[in-house]
């Protein structure tokens, strides 16, 4: 691209080697586009991003702000008191806050709701104890967003993570949930805000080796709780094809899109969500996922949980 350097770094899904230079100018070219053709935001809009301090939410930050300098950009930050991986998640999203100076709201879990993710340990919840974290910090990233006035909300899902959820999802027979792997889901309830996936086209490959090129910040530790490696292994074999086939988890995802996701929209008929009795979010049967958690982990653990 530049003309000047060797290039060093192959995408081989776009035939073409770029000197380390070229590959970030490259990289936030991308999430530019990306977030123009999907039309995710507006620019006189509030997007707030969601950092955990991982490699792909640092990479989303730090491009979004490369591509829109302007943009009225917040990061929210969800902390869920496991122990020293949420310490050096909080202190990986306060630096590289400060660093592309935006302003941080964080959401602990402890010290508003009166309860970690760590307290599902040993319970119903423990043994899927990733599904009940991710329900958990979906709600409170929404409700976070919603309360600093943002009109959407940001994530740092890759092609590698939405790819390996369709392909899950197709072989699963789940249709219908193939919808929410879209690149922009507008809220299908009141008080939600739009979310959107601007690294969606995106390689993880890619979102390590800019974090590295740009020198940020990002976690060093694993969850402790994390079990089983089932996605991690389909993504690997996923990548097999990919290095076989360059540019296949692209093909597939546009197919996915663009061809599929349009039929099923029209077929599928949309499950009916009526508020939570409890704290009034989308539920499907009067009690949302998140408040049927903590109603569950006050009555067994009688911890001082604040439901809602
Ligand atoms: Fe939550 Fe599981 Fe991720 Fe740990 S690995 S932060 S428990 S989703
Ligand atoms: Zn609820």
């Amino acid at each position: 691209m530049c003309g000047e350097r060797d290039g060093t770094i192959e995408l081989r899904y776009a035939r073409l080697v770029l000197c380390e230079e070229c590959f970030k100018k490259y990289f936030v070219e991308r999430v530019r586009k990306t977030v123009d053709e999907y039309k995710m935001f507006k620019p006189s809009e509030r997007v707030a991003v969601a950092v955990s301090g991982g490699k792909d939410s640092v990479a989303l930050l730090h491009s979004l702000k490369m591509a829109y300098p302007d943009l009225d950009i917040h990061v929210i930050h969800i902390d869920l008191g496991i122990d020293e991986y949420s310490e050096e998640a909080r202190k990986v999203t306060e630096e590289v806050s400060k660093l592309v100076n935006v302003p941080l709201h964080i959401f602990s879990l402890k010290e508003e709701k009166g309860y970690t993710i760590k307290d599902f340990i040993g319970t119903k919840y423990g043994r899927r104890i990733c599904g009940t974290c991710g329900i958990i910090k979906r709600y409170y990233m929404s409700y976070l967003a919603k309360k600093i006035g943002a009109d959407v909300l940001a994530t740092g899902h890759l092609l590698d993570d939405v790819v390996e959820v369709m392909i899950t999802l197709f072989v699963d027979g789940k249709f219908g949930d193939l919808i929410t792997q879209k690149p922009v889901l507008e809220p299908d309830f009141p008080n939600q805000v739009r979310k959107v996936k601007p690294l969606v086209k995106i390689y993880e490959w890619e979102t390590r080796l800019y974090v590295d090129l740009n020198n940020l910040p990002r976690l060093t530790r694993s969850c402790p709780l994390r079990i089983g490696a089932r996605s991690i292994r389909r993504k690997e074999i996923i990548m097999r094809f990919e290095e076989q086939e360059p540019a296949f988890m692209r093909r597939l995802y546009r197919v996915f899109t663009k061809k599929l996701i349009p039929i099923l929209e029209k077929s599928v008929e949309k499950p009916r969500l009526q508020p939570c009795k409890i704290c009034g979010g989308p539920s499907l049967t009067g009690i949302c996922s998140k408040c049927a958690r903590e109603v569950y982990l006050k009555d067994k653990k009688h911890l001082d949980i604040k439901i809602g």
